[in-house]
């Protein structure tokens, strides 16, 4: 029954702390889209200058190996000329350049080592295989670039620079440049704290969020009982002090049902007996109304008020037909007053059909109180409409 008019106070904490969460989420990809562009940005920096000189060194090989036809195998036979090719290359070597190295590719497409500026004993000697992790390595005999391979280690961004060295149209060498763009280490360290930071706010919101959902299920539970009337297990007068004014008057058709001479069957029969009527009573209004849609309210001892829904267009019949049904319900039924003791109860009930003529709550209810006194005053047992 009207289950939307309980939100309440931690629903909108919960509300706000999910938009919270939201824009801490945003910002945390913010920030991961900055580190992102930073490390372009320096990336590009670090490459521009290499990219030229390495352009540089290759024309450097290419003179060196003249109009040599066979450009691999002239190197695999000339010491000399690989001497010449080394100290060409090892120019290149700074502390950032790790590696520069001249390979070619076998006919089994295995690539292997012709020249390696390498100092210490892991040099590759000549031939030596030379194991690639990316195919973009191969690609290069297609499309005859230069390529740039990326690879981020840790706190350092490594990148291998291959230029193809071409003849005849045909990439006969590849001469290849190891080396890495340090991150600015302090930019990089405050970066990497906000988002361990971000990370670690936004995990306590997800449990925050997580507690508030229970708190607020919690709540709506608490504060739906103190709504609710335990005999009969319709709204209680709190709910209609509490809703009364949200109420749209223009949705309803408003009835106000009273028990014929409770009083005598409170007398006769015990208020025990008066109490199971009660909750008997408020069964066969329950079933003939439509749960999500009217609103059935004991507010008073015997007293209750039914607010039933008109259709689509404002119609005010088929609310009329459900309150005949529980009139007649009523009427009909063996109300028990002990496990096998029946009584027959009647109801009077008045009917306001237009509560929102009357702009308020409480004088809407007061025309369906007129009607309902009338028809108290016309003998009981039956309905009538102010
Ligand atoms: P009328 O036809 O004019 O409505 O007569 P009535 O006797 O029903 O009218 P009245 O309002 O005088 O009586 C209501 C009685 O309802 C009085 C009271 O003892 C009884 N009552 C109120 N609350 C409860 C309850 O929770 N349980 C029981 N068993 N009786 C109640
Ligand atoms: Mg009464
Ligand atoms: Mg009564």
């Amino acid at each position: 029954m009207n289950s939307k008019l309980f939100s309440n106070n931690p629903i909108y904490l919960l509300t706000l702390s999910i938009i919270i969460t939201s824009i801490l989420i945003v910002l945390l990809f913010g920030i991961i889209k900055i580190e992102k562009n930073i490390e372009k940005r320096m990336f590009k920096i670090a490459t521009e200058d290499i990219i030229s000189i390495s352009e540089n060194i290759t024309d450097s090989i290419k003179s060196i190996l003249k109009d040599s036809d066979d450009y691999i195998s002239i190197i695999q036979k000339n010491t000399e000329i690989q001497n010449k090719i080394e100290s060409k290359i090892k120019i290149l070597k700074t502390e950032n350049i790790k590696y520069t190295y001249l390979l070619y590719k076998d006919k089994k497409s295995i690539f292997r080592f012709l020249v390696d500026t390498e100092e210490s004993e892991s040099k590759a000697f000549l031939n030596q295989k030379f194991d690639v992790d990316n195919p973009n390595w191969l690609k290069i005999y297609e499309t005859k670039r230069a390529t740039l391979i990326k690879h981020t280690i840790l706190q350092e961004l490594s990148i291998t620079y291959i230029i193809p060295i071409i003849k005849d149209n045909e990439v006969k060498l590849l001469f290849a440049i190891d080396f890495s763009v340090n991150k600015i280490s302090e930019i990089n360290k405050i970066i990497n704290l906000m988002e361990k930071g971000l990370l670690a706010i936004i995990i306590i919101s997800f449990i925050f969020i997580f507690i508030l959902v229970i708190q607020v299920s919690k709540y709506r539970k608490i504060k739906k009982s103190a709504f609710i009337d335990t005999l009969t297990n319709v709204y209680n007068k709190n709910y209609l002090h509490e809703m009364k004014d949200n109420i749209d008057l223009n949705s309803y058709v408003l009835a106000v049902l009273d028990i014929d001479f409770f009083k005598n069957i409170n007398d006769s029969y015990g208020h025990d007996a008066g109490d199971m009527i009660l909750k008997q009573l408020a069964s066969i209004i329950k079933m003939n109304i439509r749960d999500n849609e009217d609103i059935v309210i004991r507010f008073g001892g015997e007293e209750f008020i039914l607010l039933i829904k008109k259709d689509e267009n404002k119609k005010h019949n088929v609310s009329l037909n459900v309150i005949n049904r529980i009139f007649s319900n009523i009427q009909k039924n063996d109300f028990y007053i002990t496990s096998d003791e029946a009584i027959r109860v009647t109801v009077s009930i008045g009917i306001n059909v237009t509560p929102h003529e009357n702009k308020t709550f409480d004088k809407a209810f007061k025309s369906a109180d007129a009607a309902l006194y009338i028809a108290k005053e016309s003998g009981r047992n039956n309905i009538k409409i102010a």
